[in-house]
């Protein structure tokens, strides 16, 4: 194992160099964020150590548990009980010796700039709405390109970020309505629960042919995305019980306060009745922009806390006012205009 000579690594990529428009030298140079080591994550990072992408960082703040070992493929028995990313890191050096593998095991949040800023792709498989919401509005903001996938039962998504050129997840109703659901109620208490117990995950129908299926197609768009060749268009949805893909248009929303370039120059026009009360407004906010309870409403410098107090009596008509969630990376800006 120890004798990696360059002739043998040429000889380990020989057939897929034969693929047309392949560059292994691209693909050596290429840096992939596994955002989530489950299903597809694990399916993903085989995948791309096999191909020889040269640098992987991983990030999860799992464990690996006995419920997860019929799919996530690169955990055993044995490792049950121990970090996701330490046992993934391992286990993909023996897969291939020359890959330089980071684990961070840690939330995506706590991953430092230095580390996601020089990522050629991101790569998502999580099962938590704030996550998936959050690095979308990352890559946004940052212009990186994410594939994301998705599976439940049978049926499996996958669709490509490309920032600025295509839809962002938050352009699309794509986020399920239970989802939207969960986020307008208190889920700084829900994630506190699944840190502990993780029933999200635990609920999830899931099974390893279909994080074969979606986890392989999510590697595939990675290597286009590094060998610079055209990505995904569509949303791909798998309907593994009949055996039909099925893939769906997707446009940018020209008033969508993620990746619109209107809102990420200008503040978000809101309305509010002349005698709001800040708590009623918050919560006109909340539910316009599936905000959740922990959002802080910020004016200038000043957090704004009193929510019995009327929102005239702190800003004037067309102020600006940033609301900080912790499902987005960046605050969002809202300018203010009170009806008489
Ligand atoms: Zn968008």
């Amino acid at each position: 194992m120890n004798n990696f000579t360059h002739e043998s690594q040429k000889i380990r990529y020989d057939r897929q160099t034969l693929i047309e428009n392949w560059d292994q030298e691209k693909i050596h140079k290429g840096k992939v964020i596994i955002v989530g080591l489950g299903a597809l994550g694990s399916v993903a990072a085989v995948s791309l150590a096999m191909a020889g992408v040269g640098e992987l960082v991983l990030v999860d703040f799992d464990s690996i548990e006995i419920s997860n070992l019929n799919r996530q493929l690169l955990f055993r028995m044995e490792d049950v009980g121990k970090s996701k990313v330490e046992v993934a890191a391992r286990e993909l050096s023996k897969i291939n010796p020359e890959l330089r593998v980071t684990p961070l095991n840690m939330k995506i949040q706590d991953v430092t700039k230095a580390d996601l800023e020089t990522a050629t792709v991101i790569v998502e498989g999580l099962d938590t709405f704030v996550d998936r919401r959050w690095i979308n509005s990352y890559v946004v903001e940052h212009d990186l390109p994410l594939v994301s996938g998705g599976m439940f039962g049978f049926l499996g998504n996958l669709q490509v970020i490309i920032p600025h050129e295509n839809a962002c997840l938050e352009c699309q109703s794509l986020i399920p309505e239970e989802e939207l659901q969960k986020a307008c109620t208190p889920f700084g208490d829900q994630r506190k629960e699944s840190r502990k117990k993780k029933p999200v995950d635990d609920v999830i129908p899931s099974v390893s042919s279909v994080s074969f299926v979606i986890g392989g197609l999510m590697a595939q768009e990675t290597l286009k995305i590094i060998l610079e060749l055209p990505s995904l268009k569509e949303y791909l949805f798998w309907d593994g019980t009949a055996g039909v893909f099925t893939a769906v248009e997707l446009s940018r929303r020209d008033d969508c306060f993620v990746c619109s370039s209107e809102y990420q120059l200008n503040a978000i026009p809101v309305r509010s009745a002349i005698d709001q009360l800040i708590g009623d407004f918050m919560n006109q906010l909340r539910y316009s922009f599936n905000l959740g309870k922990e959002m802080v409403m910020i004016s200038g410098t000043q957090t704004i806390s009193e929510t019995s107090k009327r929102l005239n009596e702190i800003i004037d008509s067309e102020a600006i006012l940033r609301v900080i969630d912790p499902s987005l990376s960046k605050p969002l800006k809202f300018q203010v205009y009170f009806d008489s």
